[in-house]
């Protein structure tokens, strides 16, 4: 009987013991126990520990799923799906109702001062409406993560890891870059192609992309689902040129939500397909490790909301559902968590939903 029809009939993924911190090999205590699939349903229940090192702190599960078993875990997944980003990024300010209009003309400007797209810095009364995004501290943070930090290249060569459904390649694209993807899901790949972007399937490492080639590479949400982070971003650092950056956005261990709501928990563990839950040094030391040396890491709000919605569904019904509908009051009371974790961050600038790590060849 073959692996797979093993795991088709047990319904169980194995795993092998991991009680030493993958990142720095210091020893850990149990985190969690027990802890079950919410979102998906995949079987098992998962245990994680947390590294010792006070310079480290990493989360990680153990016992570790098998890799060749991993694939029960994303079954249901959502990465597939995708709408064409890049229409609803022109359309926007010309069309649809007045607030769209409103939002594609603040964003575009806010983008042009902050990042330099569309041309670059514009004076006067124009130059000033991109400051309207600073009413809102949520919206600046999703609009800087819709950029991935990056300043306008116009021409320069982007590779986003786990690319999905392909918007992210779009709005890329759509802004001057040369994006293309790489996802191990063939439906992914395939919806991706289908509205005409380049998207290679499979791991990174099985590429064999060109030494020295990409002056950006991203991701989003994906390293924590990696087996083997050091080789990911030991390659990563190979493909970029020098000067060249990488972005990676993953949650963080240490967020405020995490401290304070209870179901939060949940959606950072997202067991068992978050083999990694990192902190700010311990996603740091990752980075040192595959070779860079310029290292940024901020934290980010722009998910505080997701996390209001999906403690709120899960407090009510034990399950949340991505994308499904959400009343007026919880959208006003995630809006309002925001800017109550934005003034947080104030003091402890570390415990924002996300950690945004910038790695310069
Ligand atoms: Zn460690």
């Amino acid at each position: 009987m073959s692996a797979t029809e093993k795991i088709t009939q047990g319904e169980e993924i194995r795993t092998r013991p991991c009680p030493a911190c993958p990142v720095c090999g210091s020893s850990g205590t149990v985190f969690y126990r027990d802890l079950v699939d919410a979102f998906f349903g995949a079987p098992g229940k998962w245990s994680s520990r947390k590294c010792t090192n006070p310079d480290c702190r990493l989360v990680w599960l153990d016992p570790m799923p098998l890799e060749e078993d991993i694939a029960l875990a994303y079954r249901d997944y959502f990465t597939h799906h995708g709408t064409a980003a890049a229409r609803w990024i022109e359309q926007d300010e010309r069309s649809g109702s007045l607030a769209q209009r409103m939002y594609g003309l603040v964003r575009k400007q806010y983008w042009k001062n902050r990042y330099g797209y569309y041309g670059g810095i514009q004076g006067g009364r124009a130059g000033l409406i991109g400051h309207l995004a600073y009413l809102h501290p949520g919206w600046r943070a999703s609009l800087d993560s819709k950029v991935f930090y990056l300043p306008a290249n116009p021409g320069g060569k982007l590779l986003e890891i786990g690319s999905g459904g392909g918007q992210q390649l779009e709005i890329m694209n759509a802004l001057g870059w040369q994006a293309e993807g790489v996802d191990r899901d063939p439906e992914a790949r395939k919806n991706a192609m289908s509205r005409g972007l380049k998207v290679s399937l499979g791991v990174l490492e099985d590429q064999d992309f060109p030494e020295n080639h990409f002056d950006a590479v991203i991701s989003n949400h994906v390293i924590e689902h990696v087996f083997d982070p050091v080789s990911l971003l030991k390659e990563v650092h190979r493909i970029l040129k020098p000067g060249g950056r990488f972005v990676f956005i993953t949650p963080n261990i240490e967020s405020w939500g995490h401290r304070v709501f209870r179901h939060a928990d949940l959606m950072f563990m997202d067991s068992p397909r978050h083999l990694y839950v990192f902190s700010m040094p311990s996603f740091r030391r990752l980075a040192e490790q595959a070779g860079f040396g310029k290292i940024s890491a901020l934290t980010t709000i722009r998910h505080a909301s997701s996390l209001y919605f999906s403690d709120r569904a899960i407090s009510r019904t034990g399950h949340f559902e991505q994308g499904g509908r959400v009343s007026m009051s919880d959208r006003l009371g995630a809006k309002g968590l925001q800017v109550v974790e934005w003034a947080a961050l104030k003091l402890r600038p570390a415990a924002g939903e996300e950690i945004v790590l910038i790695g310069e060849k």
